[in-house]
């Protein structure tokens, strides 16, 4: 640690974030709130736009929201409590009390978003630098800044990490989520009737596919107006990463194709899949679906989440498999022990040094449990 780290106090620091998705704004809520000076750089104009998808509202979400006087949590989650497998011909092979809560990402977003000043939080500012040693971060448009704190929130392709951590990179695992939501208004009875108040899973061979509620699109519960999300983990089954990864305009992506811009023989064969293959009320719903998408899954693991006076924090640190339900809740948790840690800790780099290891070994432990959950599930290596 610099000497000036150490002798720097961690009250009333002023803080650059990049990025200004989930692990940005719960950084900015939560930095704000303990009384530093925040302010957020996001490289997209304009509001955000969900991936379109579901995510388990984990307890330190739902913690967030409601320790920062944010919201209720119970007006933007729906819940399950019963665990269901099915069988391939739709038959109930087991089931289990279980309570899960979940939301749908645009829900937690447009909250957090409306919780945080206006004033600092500034879209379109792509930052293109960060000056680890004294907290210097430079943007597109040439401007530069200096804080005493720089917090890189910019996600699992991040700037930040590559100028970093040159040599960490994402390593894709031999399977990808397919995943889709549908109103609940064009969902047939029998489909309703079988996910409602349920998180149900169909376990086939070398494949994985689960189904819950969110809210709406405009973040009510109420039946009727929520959405039905799934996510069907699956293995590439002959064809090769590119081809999935190419949308309808030719562009190659490495981690993910939107929803509506599936090549037409990808969508096609995955749909003629999910007919031959999955229980009928998966088929059902994977058929209703309009717009499905396809996302990569990686395991992202960074040596460290501090250096100097720059910090990687959520999927800009580490990306575990989605089966641990773990993307938000740990940029959540991350932001939350950051807090706690500049409270806690008489001097910055006091706090930054105690943050980074209990974060980092938090991380690391994250990734491999999400690999076991992967291999597992999909059967690989078996
Ligand atoms: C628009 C959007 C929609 C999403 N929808 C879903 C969903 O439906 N379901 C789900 O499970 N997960 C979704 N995610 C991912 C989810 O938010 C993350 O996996 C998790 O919450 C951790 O969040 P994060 O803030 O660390 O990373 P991210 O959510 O990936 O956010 C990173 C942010 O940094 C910004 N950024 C990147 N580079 C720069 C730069 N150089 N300068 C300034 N800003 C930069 C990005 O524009 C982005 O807003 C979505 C992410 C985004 C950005």
């Amino acid at each position: 640690m610099s000497q000036d780290l150490a002798n720097e106090p961690a009250d009333s620091v002023s803080v650059t974030i990049s990025g200004g998705s989930m692990g940005g704004l719960f950084t900015g809520i939560a930095l704000d709130s303990a009384g530093h000076d925040v302010t957020i750089a996001e490289q997209s104009t304009g509001t955000l736009r969900s991936r379109g998808g579901g995510i388990v509202a984990q307890q330190s979400i739902r913690q967030f929201l409601s320790r920062h006087d944010i919201v209720d949590p119970t007006n933007i989650t729906t819940r399950a409590s019963e665990r269901r497998f099915l069988t391939a011909n739709g038959d109930v092979r087991t089931s289990k009390a279980d309570s899960m809560v979940f939301t749908s990402w645009d829900a937690v977003y447009r909250q957090l978003r409306a919780a945080f000043p206006d004033d600092r939080y500034h879209t379109g500012r792509t930052v293109t630098g960060i000056r680890a040693t004294d907290g210097t971060v430079r943007f597109a448009d040439g401007e530069q800044t200096t804080t005493e704190l720089v917090v890189a929130a910019d996600g699992g392709q991040s700037t930040a990490r590559e100028q970093l951590f040159p040599d960490t990179e994402a390593t894709f695992a031999d399977y990808v989520a397919w995943r889709g939501v549908v109103p609940e208004a064009d969902l047939s009875d029998t489909v309703i009737d079988a996910f409602d108040g349920r998180f149900t899973f169909y376990q086939g061979e070398r494949m994985l596919i689960l189904a819950y509620f969110i809210p709406g699109g405009d973040g009510s519960t109420a039946p009727g107006d929520r959405r039905l999300n799934w996510v069907w983990y699956d293995t590439l089954s002959g064809r090769e990463r590119e081809t999935v990864f190419t949308d309808t305009t030719g562009t190659n992506h490495q981690f993910s194709v939107s929803p509506g811009q599936l090549q037409d023989p990808v969508e096609t064969r995955q749909r003629e899949r999910a007919t031959e293959i999955l229980p009928p009320v998966f088929a059902d719903l994977v058929a209703t679906t309009a717009t499905p998408f396809v996302q990569a899954i990686y395991d992202l693991q960074s040596p460290q989440m501090t250096v100097g006076r720059a910090c990687l924090l959520g999927d800009a640190a580490f990306v575990a498999r989605p089966h641990t339900a773990a993307g938000t809740a740990k940029a959540a948790s991350d932001a939350v022990e950051l807090k706690a840690a500049l409270g806690r800790h008489s001097s910055l780099g006091g706090a930054l040094a105690s943050w980074d290891e209990a974060r980092t070994d938090y991380g690391e432990r994250l990734v491999a449990q999400g690999k076991r959950m992967g291999d597992e599930r999909l059967s690989l290596g078996s």
